[in-house]
């Protein structure tokens, strides 16, 4: 591990230097030096002197021992963020966002030392990793060049026009507590907990037992950038047993993760009344009209069925090609797929990596298994690869699945994706509108206008035309999120920053009072607050 990493001033060295370096050494192992894992650790709340080790897919090589939390440890980081965000409260909006700003810098400096930590706890491919420094990046100036138009106390009209005056304004929720997976571990660790610091809130988050490492290198930027220590409190361990304590002291819930999990989450949220965000699983659909420019639209395909290894929430599972295009679509794609470069390595080398674990390769591997034996066939991949990593499956492409197979409906979160003729468009529609989920959808076809028509009628949170799924994904102005199984409420954009405030409404009145003045009966006030009413309207007032 290079000496630049938590805590240093840039460097863009490798995670093991020298020899043993696995950049430069095949036969290196892929372990991190105990001082820097100590160094990293250390931020986990935890008293409970139990550890629980993890280990690289990559390799299977140990990484780190990870000290894990009690609800008592849950209880003091609440405690620590508690009075940390009374304080950050009272920071001007502008230092906030300056603060903000130094992270987007830092976390470009330092973007080799955040990818080697990905790809060591995820197995995932280098331009895969590289994702995630750029959202953040993308994210921490998106709120931070928009922290006014967000929370700046904003006027609203009075009922009565100039006597009444309304201020509305955006206050903290307090403590938001985050629970985050696995798949993006930078991304998924940060991006949510960036406008909520930024809206005066202090976090405790509970990052995947098994990206614990990147998690904490994220706190670890945070404080570097200038945010208190305090204000962004972690904790290690099961989410069956962490998720409870924490949402019984959270002011606002966001977690991110499978739809299962995010129903107990939600039920919990409900008892207690706040506040949730849920980002969740999906089922998501490509649509290839007719029109669509086929190379581009194969190429798309591939980085949206195929990213971090089809563990990306937005990854499409589901094509469906217009009868015109299919057969010259499914020779590029298929092309594309077999073409491939397939490893692991803290390298750009590969165009996709592992899966992160057994339980991964388990539910991959049996959704293609029950899809051959039902009938399906294989246009591409289809097979394990213990050769090149523990859990590494092919990217797969297959034909001819059909509604009793658990891939058609179920999410695999996995390389696979299920390929569908359709002859025309409203059927297609329909068939991508099938099932429960929601999250994200894509059209291709040179008719933009017809594109943005389809979109329209796709009954997902985000819709990409011509693009599969970064035209949303990377535009941190575009609301996210799921609609229907997929998921409740929205990160990015103003949505994603206004769940973690309150709004006030603050009336001053002037002059006039809501009643009768100067002797008035009741009834001589009806009449004349009903001819008041009719005159407003007239004038065109809201
Ligand atoms: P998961 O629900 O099992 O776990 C996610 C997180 O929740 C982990 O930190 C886990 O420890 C915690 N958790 C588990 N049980 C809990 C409980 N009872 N109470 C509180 N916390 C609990 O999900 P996963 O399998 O790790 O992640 C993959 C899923 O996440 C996929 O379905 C994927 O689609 C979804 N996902 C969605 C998005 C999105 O933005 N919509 C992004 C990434 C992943």
């Amino acid at each position: 591990m290079s000496d630049a990493m938590p805590g240093q001033p840039s460097g863009s060295g490798p995670v093991v230097e020298g020899p043993h370096d696995p950049e430069h050494d095949p036969r290196a192992a892929y372990v991190l030096e105990p001082e820097v894992v100590a160094r990293l650790t250390d931020r986990i709340l935890s008293t409970t002197g139990t550890t629980v080790q993890v280990s690289s897919p990559i390799d299977g090589a140990p990484v780190a021992n990870i000290p894990q939390s009690s609800e008592d440890d849950v209880a003091e980081a609440f405690r620590r963020a508690r009075v940390a965000q009374a304080a950050w409260a009272r920071v001007s909006i502008d230092e906030r966002a300056r603060i903000l700003h130094r992270l987007h810098d830092l976390v470009l400096a330092r973007q080799d030392e955040i990818m080697d930590l990905i790809q060591i706890e995820s197995g995932k491919s280098r331009k895969h990793a590289f994702d995630e420094p750029i959202h953040i990046a993308l994210t921490a100036r998106y709120y931070a060049r928009t922290a006014h138009r967000h929370l700046d106390p904003r006027s609203a009209p009075g009922v009565v026009p100039v006597l009444t005056r309304i201020e509305v304004n955006q206050m903290p929720k307090g403590v938001v507590g985050i629970i985050s997976p696995w798949n993006y571990p930078f991304t998924m660790a940060l991006c949510d907990g960036l406008p909520a610091l930024l809206a005066g809130n202090a976090v405790v988050t509970k990052p995947d037992a098994q990206t614990m490492l990147t998690a904490l290198y994220g706190a670890q930027l945070l404080e570097d950038a200038g945010f208190p220590r305090d204000l962004w409190q972690v904790v290690a361990g099961p989410g069956r047993k962490l998720g409870t304590p924490i949402i019984e002291r959270s002011d606002y819930v966001c977690f991110t993760g499978s739809t299962a999990t995010g129903k107990v989450i939600a039920r919990q949220a409900a008892e207690r009344l706040i506040g949730c965000s849920l980002e969740l699983g999906g089922k998501n659909p490509i649509l290839v009209l007719r029109d669509a420019d086929v190379e581009r639209a194969a190429e798309g395909a591939v980085r949206a069925s195929f990213s971090n290894a089809g563990q990306l929430c937005v990854s499409t599972e589901r094509m469906f090609v217009a009868d015109q295009v299919y057969d010259r679509f499914v020779e590029r794609f298929v092309a594309r797929t077999k073409a491939m470069s397939l490893g692991v390595g803290l390298n750009w080398d590969a165009d996709m990596g592992a899966l992160i674990s057994e339980d991964q390769l388990e539910v991959v591997t049996r959704h293609v298994e029950d899809a051959v034996a039902k009938g399906a066939r294989v246009l591409a991949g289809g097979r394990a690869r213990p050769d090149l990593a523990p859990y590494f499956f092919e990217p797969t492409v297959l034909e001819g699945v059909t509604p009793d197979m658990q891939c058609f409906g179920e999410e695999t979160f996995g390389p696979v994706i299920s390929i569908y003729r359709f002859h025309d468009e409203s059927e297609a529609i329909a068939r991508a509108n099938d099932g429960e989920y929601g999250l994200n959808g894509a059209v291709y076809t040179r008719d933009v206008a017809r594109g943005r028509e389809v979109a329209r009628q796709i009954k997902c949170g985000t819709v990409n035309v011509n693009e599969a799924f970064g035209a949303t994904f990377a535009s941190i102005a575009a609301p996210m999120g799921g609609m229907r199984e997929s998921g409740m409420g929205r990160r990015q954009g103003a949505e994603g920053i206004h769940r973690y405030t309150e709004t006030q409404s603050v009336g001053t009145q002037h002059v006039l009072r809501f009643g009768p003045m100067l002797g008035m009966s009741d009834r001589a006030y009806a009449r004349f607050m009903t001819a008041s009413l009719r005159v407003m309207d007239k004038l065109g007032r809201a």
